[in-house]
């Protein structure tokens, strides 16, 4: 038996459809999971992605990734290179293992959920693949953090994380839960593919290997770079669907891209944010967070979704603004609940380091510098005591981060923005106006209850730090800390103290 070269039979094995005679459409193709909205059936007919693939040139492929992955991982095993690495490059490390490996788990639900009930044979085949690519994702780091443990409890959070109740997770639960697992699979293609896979892995995966490479870390620079050509085949999913939407709901397209773009941003502002501007080594950064995410969200964003006949996101100048902003003080935040953390996050204040926010940031120093100041004092004049929690800040309602965005007035008033909500009889908190806006317009969907919400409502026992702690699941073990208070305090010993300031909350005593 002679076998047919792929061009002679790729044609018609990659979009087989059938049409049932046994049953109706609607009981195997079901509205609520396909989603299909104002789009008529015949129009999917018309999805065809650019990239495309065989079944045998997968294997072999994905065969190689795997291989040349794990060789790395073996070859570096016998070294000590993970022994020389920074700490502060480390909690990036044990931030992305345990923020990521499970939402690579759930992303293989969000690829099946597209290969039962996308309505076209070849866009069910390219999830397919994307179900097997988060299968190894989901493999690769899970195993990858696994080997660390041994040397420190804190990689445990690898597996652990999305298991507890941990302000983190909750926080990224309410964003993937969203974009993965309750959509139906029309929108999700467009939010989890097209608006996350496209731009914000790539900023994950693709800056952060660039950190990992300058920071030494052969081992995971290889990892997330072989992950993210995996990526880069199946967000292909995005770009046909939302075509066809575009064509007949355009309204539809453009909520749909806005939402889970805000809600992107945000998350990525409190994760890769710190990591790329504080915890990689000054002498090891490329780019600031800001010039990251103008070089691979912003220009590329905004072009692409203009390509597509829409328009920029209704809440453009409040997300630029951000840039200068979110990242900031969701990393004093991440600091000072530090206990909360399961990485150790470096304060990374010290005086060249200050030099190099104020040049990437001009209004850093205005905004944070006297902050910071307090904590160094305190520091300086052995009372870390004074730099740890008592309180809860304001949890966002709609992407749960705390609301932790200052202003100052040209007087000098600073203050943490918060932007209310009554409704159905109760005040609700927002860190932003656009995370208002979608709350509002989403009010019927179901929402995590932030932490402060399960506080206040008595779920958290006993009502104080340790009781909360508790709940998060930390251990004292991983509790996080400063790995290195002298070497962002020294440069400020012997000057003149700067006076105490006591931050304001939800009190927990
Ligand atoms: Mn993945
Ligand atoms: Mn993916």
């Amino acid at each position: 038996m002679t076998l047919l070269k792929r061009e002679e039979w790729q044609q018609f094995v990659r979009d087989v459809d059938w049409a049932p005679s046994y049953v109706d459409e609607e009981a195997i193709y079901p509205e609520w999971h396909c989603g299909t909205g104002k789009v008529p059936r015949e129009a999917w007919a018309k999805w065809e992605e650019s990239y495309k693939v065989t079944y045998p040139e997968y294997v072999v492929g994905q065969r190689e990734k795997e291989a040349s992955a794990y060789a790395v991982k073996a070859a570096l095993q016998r070294s000590d290179n993970f022994d020389n690495l920074d700490e502060g490059w480390k909690s990036a490390t044990k931030m992305h293992f345990g923020g990521v490996a499970l939402v690579e788990s759930a992303a293989i639900l969000g690829e099946l959920k597209m290969a039962r009930f996308g309505l076209n044979g070849a866009w069910r085949n390219m999830a397919a693949f994307g179900a097997l690519d988060e299968l190894r994702h989901s493999q690769v780091t899970t195993f990858f953090g696994h080997e660390f443990i041994a040397k420190d409890p804190q990689y445990d959070w690898t597996q652990k994380t999305f298991h507890t109740n941990n302000w983190v997770p909750i926080a990224a639960r309410m964003l993937f839960d969203s974009i993965m697992i309750s959509p139906n699979v029309v929108d999700m293609a467009i939010e989890l593919p097209f608006t996350f896979e496209t731009g914000f892995t790539n900023l994950q995966f693709i800056a952060l290997s660039a950190d990992a490479l300058e920071s030494g870390d052969v081992n995971f620079a290889n990892m997330i770079s072989s992950i993210q050509t995996d990526e880069a085949r199946h967000s292909q999913q995005g770009g046909p669907t939302l075509e066809i939407l575009v064509e007949h709901d355009p309204v539809r397209a453009q909520w749909v891209i806005d939402k889970s773009f805000w809600g992107s941003a945000r998350l990525f502002s409190a994760l890769t944010g710190p990591a790329m501007d504080y915890y990689t080594p000054l002498e090891h950064r490329r780019q600031s967070y800001r010039e990251f995410m103008e070089e691979w969200i912003v220009d590329q964003f905004i072009r692409t979704i203009e390509d597509y006949g829409l328009k920029k996101p209704w809440y453009w100048d409040e997300f630029m603004n951000g840039l200068d902003t979110w990242h900031h003080g969701l990393h004093m935040g991440l600091w000072y609940w530090r206990p909360t953390l399961w990485w150790r996050p470096k304060a990374g204040v010290s005086k060249d380091e200050r030099a190099w926010l104020t040049e990437k940031y001009p209004t850093w120093e205005k905004l944070y510098g006297d902050k910071w100041d307090v904590m160094i004092d305190n520091v300086n004049a052995d009372n870390v005591e004074a730099t740890l929690p008592e309180t809860l800040p304001w949890l966002c309602s709609n992407c749960n981060l705390p609301c932790s965005i200052v202003t100052q007035s040209r007087s000098g008033i600073w203050r943490a923005r918060d932007w209310e909500l009554e409704y159905d009889g109760r005040k609700y908190h927002f860190c932003t106006n656009a995370c208002r806006q979608i709350f509002w317009k989403d009010r019927d969907t179901v929402n995590h209850e932030t932490l402060i919400d399960r506080f206040l409502a008595g779920q958290i026992q006993p009502m104080d730090v340790a009781g909360i702690l508790g709940y998060m699941g930390l251990t004292p073990e991983v509790m996080g800390d400063d790995p290195d208070y002298e070497a962002w305090t020294r440069d400020y010993v012997g000057r003149p103290v700067s006076g105490l300031v006591t931050p304001t909350g939800v009190t927990a005593r």
